[in-house]
Order: C-alpha cells, then sequence, then structure tokens
C-alpha cells in the first residue's frame, strides 16, 4: 500500500515512477544495482513519454544532487549539533561521509527523478 495520492510529484519523486503517468518505472534497474547505477530508461513503458527529452539532459541533476546533498548534511549537522551533548566534529564527518557514500545511488536517482519533474507534469489522461 502506499501513503502518497497518485498527482503529486512527491509520488513520482519518492517511488521513483514516470512523472507523467506515475505508473511507469524511471530507473532501468533497481536504485542499488551496480552494473547500471541509477540509468534512466529511454521511455516510460506506461505512457511512452521520451524520459531523454534532449541530449545530455541529466547533466542538469548534478544541480540538484548537489543541494540534495547541501541538504542531508545540514540535516544530518544539525541532529548532532542539537541533540548530543558534547559536539564531535569527527564523529558528524564520519556519519556524514557513510550515509552519503552508501546513499549515493538513491541520492543520485532521486536527484534524476526531481530534475525530470521540474520540466514534465502529472497527466493522469496519459
Ligand atoms: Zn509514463
Amino acid at each position: 500500500m502506499k501513503l502518497l495520492p497518485k498527482g503529486s510529484k512527491l509520488y513520482s519523486i519518492i517511488y521513483l515512477k514516470c512523472p507523467r503517468c506515475h505508473r511507469g518505472k524511471f530507473l532501468q534497474n533497481p536504485v542499488y544495482d551496480m552494473s547500471t547505477i541509477t540509468r534512466v530508461r529511454s521511455n516510460c513503458e506506461e505512457c511512452h513519454l521520451n524520459f531523454k527529452i534532449e541530449p545530455s539532459f541529466y547533466y542538469g541533476s548534478m544541480y540538484v544532487s548537489y543541494a540534495v546533498n547541501v541538504a542531508i548534511m545540514v540535516a544530518i549537522s544539525g541532529c548532532f549539533f542539537i541533540f548530543s551533548d558534547e559536539f564531535s566534529f569527527l564523529k558528524t564527518f564520519i556519519t556524514l561521509v557513510v550515509v552519503i557514500v552508501l546513499g549515493a545511488p538513491y541520492i543520485n536517482a532521486v536527484s534524476k527523478i526531481l530534475w525530470a519533474n521540474l520540466f514534465l507534469k502529472y497527466d493522469p489522461e496519459k
């Protein structure tokens, strides 16, 4: 059961679904499949939307990836700062590295779908 309703961009982003129909898969393989890390399908299997709007379209998602990574780092550092009795730079740094490295494939996928959602709108008719 999915908690988010179809029609919101968040649904497409969280479940990595086609930005237009919210049914088709956005990625070729699961996020943590290391042979094809976050390779985007050429088109949607449900509504046949071309995901590659123009050549090198997903290079723009690097800006989004940077913003997502900074947001994660600020959130984790903030939590350490607020909730720990004695702030340790080393513990915070190690936690950040572990989270960013282990989460890199998912962050990359989320960045690409966020980028696609900036340009593509949900259309329930499709
Ligand atoms: Zn679709």
